[in-house]
């Protein structure tokens, strides 16, 4: 029976419709009542499976209603945080594409860190503990989704006036301070770069560029230096948007590497290792060192930036090609190479 791609309709789930019918598959979208109009609106699905609220795709009816279409489920950002990472691994019966054990490495940052420690990857500095802070960090707390409640300090003492700061202003608990993670403040440019592995190919190519804007600390860049003293403001970094962007081409040889290394060392730590999209949220410094602060393993949001092609996948491709679409085709080539196994788990 031919195969449905479906996905959970919100963050990426446009695009990947959208090259799902280009790569001449049938859609569907499971979507929240309510939410359906862009997908009808910009008619990129084929099938509506319409639910209460967003968590309900893992219920075994909705569940059933996939496996009916033959349906290979494309897990985004949203579909994670939705559905549950628990659930996802031990409750959701549908073929998904990518290998969904490694979902776990990139949600908890302690194996995050290990995974790009392994792949030789300049990351940023980690502090143990606030007495050891000798330089700017930046200090983030697992509650505080969107970059809320992060703060930098460049001293011990710098770090416990701002913790009670937030604890005041109601940000983060008591409860929080010791699970604050601290880390070296990296001064630099933002490149979050959308990588895709072909496990059919074994190779790594480079699609997409993009950076972020974040509210309030954007704001806060563009108000005079004295005045941001006067107005004491509290800079938080929630992702609003993103822009495309291409990085200096001397710095390509670096990022083929970066993703290079973590798919190598993904094979031996997450065996089968990456499969399909991932992303890598870097900064780069003034030295045009890469250093990569966050990662993901599955479609990230900023391959919004490309829903037609970004530069990198038009150079690659030669025709339009967003992350969606090239998921798509990679579906289409194992079906057509008989090694769908590869692709999916
Ligand atoms: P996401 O939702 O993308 O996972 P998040 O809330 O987990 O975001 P991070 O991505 O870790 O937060 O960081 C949010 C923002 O903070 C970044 O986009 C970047 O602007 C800034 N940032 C994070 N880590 C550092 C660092 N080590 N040095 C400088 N800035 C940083």
């Amino acid at each position: 029976k031919d195969i449905t791609i479906a996905t959970l309709g919100s963050h990426t789930s446009l695009h990947i419709l959208k090259g799902a019918k280009e790569e001449g598959f049938r859609t569907a979208v499971v979507c929240e009542k309510g939410r359906e109009v862009p997908y009808q609106r910009f008619g990129v699905a084929d099938e509506f499976i319409l639910v209460d609220k967003f968590s309900d795709i893992v219920n075994e009816d909705v569940q059933q209603k996939l496996r009916d279409l033959n349906c290979i489920i494309v897990p985004h950002g949203s579909f994670i945080a939705y559905a549950g990472l628990d659930r996802v691994e031990s409750e959701f019966y549908v073929p998904m594409f990518g290998n969904r054990s490694i979902l776990r490495w990139e949600a908890e940052r302690d194996l995050e860190r290990k995974l790009l420690l392994a792949s030789d990857i300049r990351i940023p500095k980690k502090f143990e503990s606030s007495a050891d802070i000798d330089r700017t960090v930046m200090v983030k707390f697992p509650g505080a989704r969107g970059g809320k409640g992060y703060f930098v300090a460049a001293s011990p003492e710098e770090f416990d006036k701002k913790i009670i700061n937030m604890i005041d202003r109601e940000w983060i608990t008591e409860d929080d301070i010791e699970k604050a993670h601290i880390e070296e403040y990296v001064s630099g440019c933002n490149y979050c770069i959308h990588f895709f592995y072909s496990a059919l190919k074994d190779e790594v190519e480079v699609l997409g560029m993009d950076s972020r804007f974040e509210s309030n600390i954007d704001g806060v860049t563009r108000i005079p230096a004295k005045d941001q003293l006067e107005l004491a403001l509290d800079p938080s970094y929630v992702i609003t948007g993103n822009h495309p962007v291409v990085i200096r081409e001397s710095l390509l040889p670096q990022v083929f590497d970066i993703g290079d290394n973590l798919v190598e060392a993904a094979k031996e730590l997450v065996k089968p290792g990456m499969n399909g999209p991932f992303c890598l949220q870097t900064l780069c410094t003034d030295n045009l060192e890469i250093v990569v602060f966050e990662m993901s393993a599955r479609i990230d949001g900023g391959t919004n930036t490309f829903m037609h092609a970004s530069a990198y996948s038009y150079i690659m491709f030669g025709e339009f090609m967003s992350m969606g679409r090239r998921i798509a085709r990679e579906i289409k080539n194992a079906v057509e190479e008989d090694k769908l196994e590869v692709v999916i788990t």
